[in-house]
């Protein structure tokens, strides 16, 4: 069974965390994803946090 773990995108310009995420824990290294923000009502770049 492969290892899993939770990530969670936050929003880099209001920092609300707005997605989860299950991932391998092989994927590694940073992503940045443009995501719609509740908290700023337009798409922002969303990375990686814990
Ligand atoms: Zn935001």
């Amino acid at each position: 069974m492969a290892e899993r773990v939770i990530i969670t995108l936050a929003c880099n310009v209001c920092k609300n965390r707005n997605y989860h995420f299950n991932r391998s824990k092989k994927l590694e290294g940073k992503l940045t994803i443009k995501k719609f923000c509740k908290k700023c009502v337009k798409r922002t770049d969303h990375s990686e946090t814990k």
